[in-house]
């Protein structure tokens, strides 16, 4: 049997497992899919309730953008290098 606290969304009767960052409503104890897509404050277990280390979460998003803006950059590097070699191609069919 499930104690509470429930979420805290308009007619969402789920249990809460988490408090999210709502950018209308400040913190909100809400369930996991009414978490989906806002900012995680605090994971709710067992009605224990424990704070994220907002640091730590904030320099794990930046580390997976930079990642994924280097993949990018390699994406891009790879396209130019494609190029290239038909520019290459195109000048050698003119020579002929
Ligand atoms: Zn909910």
């Amino acid at each position: 049997m499930t104690t509470g606290p429930f979420c805290g969304s308009m007619g969402c009767r789920t249990e809460a497992e988490a408090i999210i960052d709502h950018p209308d409503h400040g913190e909100r104890v809400v369930c996991a899919g009414c978490a989906d897509g806002h900012e995680v404050v605090a994971i709710l277990d067992d009605g224990e309730r424990t704070v994220l280390d907002r640091a730590k979460v904030m320099s794990q998003q930046a580390l997976a953008r930079a990642d994924s803006a280097e993949r990018e950059l390699e994406e891009i590097a790879q396209v130019n290098e494609n190029l290239q070699q038909s520019v290459q191609e195109l000048e050698a069919g003119l020579d002929e």
